[in-house]
């Protein structure tokens, strides 16, 4: 299957795409991670990618969509599981247009949620545990406000019925059972139960 992942930061998006990834045995794609790696190499896209990541704010369109499309070619046919990408409308559409030359499209997009307090409080433990450069508070702020996942980004898969709202505020395992049965792969799913 090709999934997308969508939610805001703190919501736990990125350990959920992992865990499905790894339990379906597809790959995880996430933006983050690689604009990350490019950042700590010091190329030409990290030192670009960095001064908006160190804002809390989007990195722009052209750079991280070249980024995903090659990153795209040197995984096959496998199923994927996308983890912060695509962020805005023109990124779905490059999505799109990338996978229809390919013959495949996006099967569902996960939509995980939880209320602000909530991920304002993940986001600071984390901050603590990470030492990453853009979990300062003042941070965690404009990214709470510019990366929610924007409504005409939602609608885009929600008007082509594919979009499954997930509560993010449960435990771990309970979220991942939740995105299982949204695949429709429930406990099938389960390593050792086939
Ligand atoms: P994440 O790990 O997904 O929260 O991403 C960390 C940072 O990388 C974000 O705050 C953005 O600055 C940048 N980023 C990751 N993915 C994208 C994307 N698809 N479009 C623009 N910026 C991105």
């Amino acid at each position: 299957m090709y999934l997308i992942f969508f939610g805001p930061p703190g919501v736990g998006k990125g350990t959920q795409a992992a865990i499905v990834a790894e339990r379906m045995g597809w790959a995880h794609i996430s933006t983050g991670d690689m604009l990350r790696a490019h950042a700590r190499d010091g190329s030409e896209l990290g030192r670009k990618a960095r001064t908006f990541m160190d804002k809390g704010m989007l990195v722009p369109d052209d750079l991280v969509i070249d980024m995903f499309i090659a990153r795209l070619g040197e995984i096959g046919e496998r199923g994927f599981v996308l983890d912060g990408f695509p962020r805005t409308l023109v990124q779905a559409r490059a999505l799109d247009s990338a996978l229809a030359r390919r013959g495949q499209a996006i099967d569902l997009a996960i939509n995980i949620t939880a209320p602000d307090d909530v991920l304002v409080e993940r986001m600071m433990g984390r901050a603590a545990e990470s030492g990453r450069a853009d979990d300062t508070p003042e941070a965690i702020r404009v990214r709470l406000e510019v990366q929610k996942p924007p409504a005409g980004l939602l609608d885009h898969y929600r008007s082509a019925g594919k979009l499954r709202d997930v509560d993010g505020r449960p435990a771990v395992p309970q979220v991942t059972e939740a995105i299982m049965e949204a695949l429709g792969v429930g406990d099938a799913s389960r390593p050792g139960s086939r």
